[in-house]
């Protein structure tokens, strides 16, 4: 199946070819004809399936084909949950768009209000936003939505995780009933799913969970790890490799993110964090200076990594497995992107069998086992090891306290005993980073 047999316009076909890409994917393949042919649509797609051109091309297609006399709302609207991803979405839109001059305008929390009004008095095209901050522009009347074509809920179950449930709705209410509405989510479950029930007309439903996405580019290891002395040794270890280029190391919480990132850097790592506490202007700063290589080594946390497409990042480092899996497959589809091939690199300690198990039955895969000479685990990753320490009440990596689980189990995960050694020296090896008390992601 090539681009053409899809009938997509010419300008856009130009654009496609200019970025390489000669074959749809399977997500693309399927739901580009539904949508041109007007249809709603309810997608489970992961990142990395290819799912944003999967709804940005047919908005563009209409953009083509049906020409309309400019005006201030925005034909089409994507809704996104993080800054970063709407970013990304962004710059597809702009980049598949840029024959046909389509208008792409980001509306994101963070940007300064004078800035976001100028665009807002302006023809537009297509919208992107993070509901927060629509929301505030609709609520001044700043924005109208009353010729919108196209509302696109991008990640819908992690926008509702963040809380984004009533803007949703409100952002909904404001569009004409006669949109096309196209929602992709990781689940369809719950909350999602009455949500898609209420905006939903006739949907077609497209499955492209993790049986379709096997990241079959991406190596993923496990390591067994002791305690956090020796995760440190392992992630300095991983880290003096000339292969890893740069790398992505996820912590579970912001301070982690920070610590670690201070850390690093104070051993002489081009190391920096990026996570949801920092001011736009810095978290798009960090991420400039990863895709420019100034960064070789970026700490973060889940939110603030969603959506983040760096060409060069050869390693994930799971130095905290996260707490959800569908996160796992979100983490390490920030490597081997565009086809490259990546490695993706998880610490376990026994306290973590649960999850792990959880993660690979998520994605149906086992993650194979890896030691490296000289620093050999002394514990083994069973779930008798996890259980009888559990019951004995002492971890492997006494960070986590009990209920590190599933997303029904766990709540947010933030405020645990944190119980890590002090004032510790921050090398690998060394006592580690501070006792503190995580906040959440
Ligand atoms: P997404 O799942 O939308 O985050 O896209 C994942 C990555 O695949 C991005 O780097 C896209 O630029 C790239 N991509 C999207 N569609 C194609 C395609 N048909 N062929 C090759 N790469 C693609």
């Amino acid at each position: 199946m090539s681009f053409e047999k899809l009938a997509l316009a010419q300008p856009l076909l130009q654009a496609l070819s200019e970025a390489g890409y000669t074959t749809p994917t399977p997500i693309q393949e399927q739901a580009i004809p539904e949508v041109l042919a007007g249809r709603d649509l309810m997608a489970s797609a992961q990142t990395g399936t290819g799912k944003t051109a999967a709804f940005i091309l047919p908005a563009l297609q209409r953009l083509a084909t049906d020409v309309r006399p400019n005006c201030r709302g925005p034909r089409v609207l994507v809704l996104a949950p993080t800054r970063e991803l709407a970013q990304q979405v962004t710059d597809a839109a702009t980049r598949y768009g840029k024959h046909l001059r389509a208008k792409v305008v980001s509306i994101l929390g963070g940007m300064p209000y004078p800035l976001q009004n100028k665009l807002l008095s302006r023809p537009i095209d297509i919208m992107v936003a993070t509901p927060g901050r629509l929301i505030d522009h609709l609520e001044r009347g700043r924005i109208d939505l009353s010729r919108l074509e196209i509302l696109i809920l991008d990640e819908a179950d992690r926008m509702l995780d963040m809380g984004f449930l009533e803007a949703v709705e409100q952002i909904c209410a404001a569009t004409p009933a006669s949109r096309q509405t196209l929602m992709f989510s990781a689940t369809f479950e719950g909350t999602v799913a009455r949500l898609a029930q209420r905006l939903l007309k006739d949907p077609k439903r497209l499955q492209m969970t993790s049986q379709h996405v096997k990241h079959e580019n991406i190596e993923q290891r496990l390591h067994c790890v002791d305690d956090l002395s020796h995760k440190n040794r392992l992630l300095a270890h991983l880290l003096s490799d000339t292969e890893l280029k740069q790398a992505i190391v996820f912590t579970a919480t912001k301070r982690d993110a920070d610590t670690l990132a201070d850390n690093l850097y104070a051993q002489g790592h081009s190391a920096a964090a990026l996570h949801g506490d920092m001011a736009q202007g810095a978290r798009n700063r960090t991420l400039t200076r990863l895709r420019g290589g100034a960064i070789r080594v970026l700490v973060a946390t889940d939110v603030a990594a969603r959506g983040i497409d760096v060409a060069g990042i050869t390693h994930v480092i799971n130095y905290d497995l996260p707490k959800f899996a569908e996160d796992y497959v979100h983490r390490i589809g920030r490597t081997g992107r565009a086809g490259a091939s990546g490695i993706a690199v998880s610490f376990a300690s026994p306290r973590d069998w649960a999850n792990l198990k959880r993660i690979e039955h998520f994605t149906g895969q086992d993650i194979s086992r890896h030691v490296i000479p000289g620093l050999e685990p002394k514990t083994t990753l069973r779930p008798d090891a996890a259980s009888s320490r559990k019951r004995h009440g002492q971890g492997a990596d006494s960070r986590f306290g009990a209920g590190k689980g599933g997303r029904s189990s766990s709540g947010s995960g933030g405020r645990r005993e944190r119980g890590l050694p002090s004032g510790g020296t921050g090398r690998p090896g060394g006592a580690g980073f501070g006792a503190r008390r995580g906040p959440s992601r």
